[in-house]
C-alpha cells in the first residue's frame, strides 16, 4: 500500500477523470436542458430541475449540471419511471427546439436585405449566470444581456470570450472588514459548456495558435457555451501543449501584470477570430460581416483580420485595414481613464517585432492604430480605445451622456471637426427582462395582462375594473419581493460572520436584520473610487437618525467587490462594514460580501429604491437601476449615464450635482446633503404615507409609472435592435460595399483614395469667400447665398466637399448648433483653383455666424469626418 502511495505520489501529470451520471433514457433530454444556458432565464426549465430534488437543487445554487451529476443513480431510476416527470421533461425539450429553430424578430420582422448573415461579438467578459462566473462587473454583465436578447430576437451573433480558470476573485470579509479574497478553480467538464471537435474522425479538440516572442507559441482550446440560440466560444489556454506560463494566460479575469493581460488582449482578439474560423470551418456557420468589438480589450482582432488579407488574399496594409474596418463596431465603456487598458508601446513591440513580427503587418503600422499621437497624449502609451476608434466604422457609447462625453474626450481623433461632429453615437444600454424580472412577479404580471400590454408598458396603468392590477394587488407583492430579500439577507448575514470567526452563539441578533415592512434601499456596484460607495456615511449621525427613526425607519443593503488591487476602494468597503457593524445601526443596514447575479436577482427586485450617487459624468450608463425598475422599484440617483436620458419627475428621484464645485470634499458634501435631504422630506415621507388600507397611493403611482414608462425602454431587445438597425446592418452594408464582387476591390479603391487625399491634404485651402445677402441684419425668411474659392492642389471636386457651417455665435465666438450645408461645384480654373457655392434661407433668429471648409468626400466614407482632415477659412 505504502509503495502505491509514493509511487503515484511521484506521478507529475495526474490523469484526472470526471465521472458523470448516466442518465435513464426516459431522462436524455434532461441533458440537453441542462447544457443550453436558456433554464438560467427560463422559468419552467429551472422549476422543471428543482423539481427533481428541491433540497439539492439549493445546495447546488439552482445549477442544473450539478444538480444532475449529484443525484444518485437510484434517485435517477425512481425519476425515469416517473410518467408525468417524464411528459414535462418531453415537453419542455420539445419547447427549448422550437425557441432554437422558429424564425423570430431577426428573421419575420427585420426585412432590410442588407442585415447581416452572422455578427461576432467581443467581450472580455460575459455574466450570463452566476453558475458561469465570467465576469466582474457591469460589463459583462451587459455582454451576457446582449447575447440573451440576440438569442430571443433570432440575431445571428456568436459571442467570443475566454475562459477564466479561476473566474473573478469571490469575496469574504476578515474580522476587521478587510476585504479578503479567493480564486476557487472551476472545472469545465461540471459547468454547461462542451469543447469544439474537429469532425474529421479525429474528435480531436479544436486547437489555435499564436505566435509569442522568442519563437514560443500560444495554444488554445474553445469550449462552447451555448445561450439559447447563440453559441459563445470561450478560448482557455490551460492545455498540455503550453509552457507553463502560456497555461497561466487565462488564469483569471482582470488579474497580474501588464504583460499577463496583453497576452489575454491578444488571445482574446487574434486567437478569438481564429476560434470562429474553427467554428465556421467545423460546422459550417456562416463567416460573420459584422464584428463588434464591446470595450477596448478585444481590438487586436484587428490586427488577425488585416492578417488574414494581406497573407492570404494579398492586400496591402492599408487595404487590408480598409476592409476589416468597414465591417467593424467598436462600443466604448467608460470615460475614466483606469478603465481603458492601455500599455507601453515597448511591451507591444514585444509581441509585434522582432521574431514575433507577422509577415506583412509591420511593427509601426500595428503601433500606429494605438498611439495617442495627439496633443496631450502620451507617446510612450499603446491605448486600446483609441485603437478601437481607429478600426471601426461605426463606435458608439453607452447612453446620450455618454456618448457627448466620449465625443469630447476622444475629440483629439477628429481634429478639423466640431466636438459635436466627432462620430461616436450612442445607444442606451438595456437589461434581458427574462434575467431580471423576479419570477413570482414575472408570474402575477403575466396572468393578468397580454403580452402587447407589457410590451407597451400601459397594462400596468390599467385599473383592476379594467383588467389591469390593483394598488393592493401590487402593493403585496411587492412586499413579498421585499420579505424575500430580507430572508436572504440574514442567511448571508449571519453566514458572513460565520466566515469572519464569529460563533454561532454570537449570533442571535442576525435572525432580526432588516424587517420586511421597512423601506429597503439598495447599493450595490464595483468599488471604484468615482462610484463613492460611502458617500451615504458623509454624516454619520444623519444617517444613523434615518436608519433608527423610532416611526419611520429606512434599512439599507450594500454590495460590492473592489478591484485586489484598488486599496482605496478595499478601504471604502472596510469603512462601510464597520459601520455596519456598529451597535445600533446593524440591524438597519448590512454590508453582504460577494456581490455576484444570485445576489443580484434577489436585490434588484426586493429594494424600494435603488441608490446610485456616482460622480457625475463617471458612470457611462449603469443598469443595475434598470433591473429595479423592471421590478417596480423607483431609482434614487445623481443624474448620470441612463438616468439623465430617462428621468422624469414621476419615476424616482434625481440628487442634485454640484458639477461646477472642484474641491472634491466639499462636492461630496453638498451631494450627500442632498441626498439626506431628498430622504428625509420626500422619500421617507412618501413610503410612509397609507391610506385605511395601509397602502402608500401616491409611492405606488410612481411604481406603476416606472413599470409603464421606463419598463419597455430598459430592455435590452430594444437595446440589440438599435445594434442591429443602426450599427449592425449599416456596417455588412459598408462591408459587402467594399468587399467587392471580389477581390476587395472597393477596399483597395478606398486605401489608395485616402492615401492620396492625404498626401494632396497640405495644399488645400479655402482662398476666400463671398457672400450676397448679408448685412449686420438680416430678417427670418431672407437668403443668403455663398460662394466659396478653394484651392485643392492635386485633388479634384470630387474628392472633396466644400461645406458651408452654420450656427449660433457664442460669447466666445464659437458656433453652436451646428448645420452643415454642402456647397455646389460651380467653376473650376487653372492651378487647382475651383469656387463652390450655395444659397440658404435663413430659419432661425438670433446671432447668427457662418464658415467655411473643404473636408474629403468619397461615397466609401462613413462620413466626411472619418479622416478627421478638414480646411477652414481664416487656417
Ligand atoms: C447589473 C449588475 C452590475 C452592473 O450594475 P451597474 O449599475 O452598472 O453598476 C454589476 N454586477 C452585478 C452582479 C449586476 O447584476
Amino acid at each position: 500500500m505504502h509503495g502505491i502511495l509514493s509511487r503515484l505520489g511521484r506521478v507529475r501529470a495526474i490523469r484526472r477523470f470526471t465521472v458523470r451520471n448516466v442518465l435513464p433514457e426516459t431522462l436524455a433530454p434532461l441533458d440537453r436542458l441542462a447544457q443550453n444556458l436558456r433554464w438560467s432565464w427560463h422559468t419552467p426549465t429551472r422549476e422543471l430541475f428543482a423539481s427533481l430534488d428541491p433540497q439539492l437543487w439549493t445546495r447546488v445554487h439552482g445549477d442544473p449540471v450539478a444538480l444532475l451529476g449529484s443525484l444518485s443513480p437510484k434517485r435517477l431510476e425512481q425519476l425515469g419511471a416517473d410518467r408525468s416527470l417524464v411528459a414535462e421533461v418531453q415537453r419542455l425539450d420539445e419547447d427549448l427546439r422550437t425557441y432554437l429553430t422558429e424564425p423570430r424578430w431577426y428573421q419575420q420582422e427585420l426585412t432590410d436585405p442588407d442585415k447581416p448573415d452572422a455578427i461576432a461579438y467581443f467581450s472580455a467578459e460575459y455574466g450570463i449566470t452566476a453558475a458561469l462566473p465570467q465576469y466582474s462587473g457591469g460589463l459583462g454583465i451587459l455582454a451576457g444581456d446582449h447575447l440573451k436578447s440576440a438569442s430571443d430576437l433570432g440575431v445571428p451573433i456568436i459571442g467570443v470570450g475566454l475562459l477564466y480558470g479561476a473566474g473573478y476573485f469571490k469575496q469574504s470579509l476578515t474580522r476587521d472588514g478587510w476585504q479578503h479574497e479567493t480564486y476557487p478553480l472551476l472545472d469545465p467538464d461540471n459547468l454547461p459548456l462542451h469543447l469544439l471537435r474537429e469532425r474529421d474522425g479525429s474528435n480531436a479538440p479544436a486547437r489555435i495558435t499564436l505566435p509569442l516572442p522568442g519563437g514560443r507559441s500560444l495554444h488554445a482550446q474553445i469550449w462552447v457555451a451555448q445561450v439559447g440560440r447563440v453559441p459563445l466560444l470561450m478560448l482557455d489556454s490551460n492545455i498540455a501543449e503550453n509552457d507553463d506560463s502560456a497555461r497561466r494566460v487565462t488564469d483569471r479575469l482582470y488579474g497580474g501584470s501588464a504583460d499577463h493581460r496583453l497576452r489575454q488582449e491578444l488571445l482574446l482578439g487574434m486567437g478569438g477570430v481564429k476560434a470562429v474560423r474553427a467554428y465556421s470551418r467545423i460546422t459550417g456557420a456562416p463567416a460573420p460581416q459584422v464584428y463588434h468589438c464591446n470595450e477596448g480589450h478585444a481590438g487586436f482582432l484587428s490586427v488577425e483580420r488585416i492578417r488574414e488579407l494581406v497573407q492570404g488574399e494579398g492586400l496591402s496594409f492599408e487595404a487590408a485595414l480598409e476592409a476589416v474596418k468597414a465591417g467593424t463596431v467598436f462600443t466604448t465603456h467608460t470615460p475614466v481613464p483606469a478603465g481603458i487598458s492601455r500599455y507601453g508601446t515597448d511591451l507591444v513591440s514585444e509581441y509585434f517585432g522582432g521574431s514575433a513580427a507577422i509577415e506583412g503587418v509591420p511593427l509601426e503600422k500595428v503601433l500606429a492604430l494605438g498611439a495617442e499621437d495627439f496633443e496631450g497624449g502620451n507617446p510612450a502609451v499603446y491605448n486600446m480605445a483609441i485603437m478601437g476608434l481607429r478600426t471601426a466604422r461605426r463606435a458608439n457609447g453607452v447612453a446620450k451622456l455618454h456618448g457627448k462625453v466620449s465625443r469630447g474626450m476622444f475629440h483629439q481623433l477628429w481634429p478639423g471637426f466640431d466636438v459635436s461632429e466627432v462620430p461616436i453615437t450612442s445607444i442606451t444600454n438595456g437589461v434581458h427582462g427574462p434575467t431580471w424580472v423576479d419570477p413570482e412577479f414575472a408570474a402575477l404580471v403575466e396572468s393578468r395582462l397580454s403580452p402587447e400590454q407589457r410590451a407597451s408598458g400601459e397594462g400596468f396603468l390599467l385599473a383592476p375594473e379594467e383588467g389591469g392590477l390593483s394598488d393592493d394587488e401590487l402593493w403585496r407583492t411587492r412586499r413579498t419581493l421585499r420579505a424575500k430579500l430580507v430572508t436572504e439577507a440574514r442567511r448571508r448575514v449571519r453566514k458572513s460572520w460565520l466566515d469572519r470567526g464569529a460563533s454561532p452563539a454570537e449570533l442571535g441578533w442576525t435572525d432580526d436584520v432588516l424587517d420586511p415592512d421597512v423601506l429597503t434601499i439598495g447599493f450595490a456596484r464595483r468599488v471604484p473610487t468615482y462610484k463613492r460607495l460611502t458617500l451615504m456615511l458623509s454624516d454619520p449621525e444623519r444617517l444613523t437618525r434615518l436608519l433608527t427613526d423610532p416611526e419611520r425607519p429606512i434599512q439599507i443593503v450594500v454590495a460590492g467587490k473592489s478591484h485586489p488591487d484598488d486599496e482605496q476602494g478595499v478601504g471604502l468597503i472596510q469603512k462601510l462594514v464597520q459601520f455596519a457593524d456598529g451597535i445600533g445601526v446593524r440591524e438597519r443596514i448590512v454590508f453582504l460580501p460577494n456581490y455576484d447575479i444570485a445576489m443580484a436577482q434577489h436585490l434588484m427586485p426586493g429594494c424600494d429604491v435603488w441608490l446610485n450617487n456616482p460622480l457625475r459624468p463617471l458612470e457611462a450608463s449603469g443598469t443595475s437601476g434598470m433591473k429595479c425598475a423592471l421590478n417596480g422599484a423607483l431609482n434614487l440617483s445623481i443624474l448620470d449615464g441612463w438616468w439623465d436620458e430617462w428621468y422624469d419627475g414621476r419615476n424616482g428621484w434625481a440628487i442634485p450635482t454640484a458639477d461646477g464645485v472642484q474641491d472634491q470634499a466639499e462636492r461630496d458634501r453638498l451631494e450627500a446633503s442632498a441626498l439626506y435631504e431628498l430622504l428625509e422630506d420626500t422619500v421617507v415621507p412618501r413610503f410612509y404615507d397609507r391610506d385605511a388600507d395601509g397602502v402608500p397611493r401616491h409611492w405606488m403611482e410612481m411604481v406603476r409609472h416606472t413599470l409603464a414608462t421606463l419598463g419597455p425602454k430598459v430592455q435590452a431587445t430594444r437595446m440589440v435592435r438599435e445594434y442591429v438597425t443602426t450599427l449592425y446592418t449599416p456596417v455588412a452594408r459598408s462591408s459587402r460595399a467594399l468587399a467587392g464582387a471580389a477581390d476587395h476591390e472597393g477596399a483597395r479603391q478606398l486605401a489608395e483614395w485616402k492615401a492620396r487625399v492625404r498626401a494632396g491634404w497640405p495644399a488645400v485651402r479655402v482662398d476666400h469667400v463671398e457672400t450676397d445677402g448679408v448685412a449686420d441684419v438680416v430678417n427670418v425668411g431672407d437668403q443668403i447665398r455663398v460662394t466659396a474659392y478653394v484651392d485643392l492642389g492635386d485633388l479634384r471636386p470630387e474628392d472633396v466637399q466644400v461645406q458651408a457651417v452654420g450656427g449660433r455665435v457664442e460669447d466666445d465666438d464659437s458656433l453652436t448648433e451646428l448645420q452643415v450645408y454642402p456647397l455646389e461645384h460651380v467653376a473650376s480654373y487653372e492651378g487647382g483653383r475651383h469656387a463652390f457655392a450655395g444659397a440658404r434661407v435663413l430659419d432661425a433668429t438670433g446671432p447668427f455666424g457662418y464658415t467655411v471648409r473643404v473636408v474629403p468626400d468619397s461615397p466609401l466614407l462613413a462620413a466626411p469626418s472619418e479622416l478627421g482632415l478638414a480646411a477652414s477659412a481664416g487656417h
